[in-house]
């Protein structure tokens, strides 16, 4: 996967993108026609049932891919559900802090302090061990 690929989701995706990619992932090559049975370990979207679905979403799976009995576009769809379903907090969240600068800025500043706290402290530790003490 590689993001100049374009078969990459991101955290903060646009839903709608999410699904457009979700809904053209590729699938298991054999599945032509609604009609051809499928093997579920051909297909990356079964990976992605592997990580968001439960057991008995995972036998409806494997029961409908390879006996014809489900289209993959109804494959896909509770996947798609539980994907924009888990980017709901964490988009929710990212615009909280793209409609406050503000506390951006003060998380920065925080967080650049610390760093130099650190960075101060190991510097010590070096010139210490290096015996090169300038006081
Ligand atoms: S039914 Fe699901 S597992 Fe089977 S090929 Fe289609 S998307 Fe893949």
């Amino acid at each position: 996967m590689s993001k100049s690929y374009g078969n990459t989701i991101s955290l903060r995706e646009n839903p709608s993108v999410v699904e457009e990619k979700l809904r053209t992932m590729p699938t298991d090559p054999a599945r032509v026609r609604l009609t051809d049975p499928g093997e579920p370990d051909k297909c990356p979207v079964w990976n992605l049932h592997q990580v968001y679905s439960d057991d008995d979403l995972k036998n409806w799976v494997v029961d409908g891919c390879t006996n014809a009995k489900i289209g993959c576009l109804d494959c896909k769809k509770p996947l798609i559900e539980a994907i924009l379903e888990e980017q709901q907090p964490i988009r929710e969240r990212a615009n909280e802090y793209m409609n406050d600068p503000e506390t951006v800025r003060g998380i920065i500043a925080d967080g650049c302090e610390a760093a130099r706290d650190v960075a101060r402290e190991t510097l010590e530790e070096v010139r210490d061990s290096m015996g090169l003490i300038y006081r």
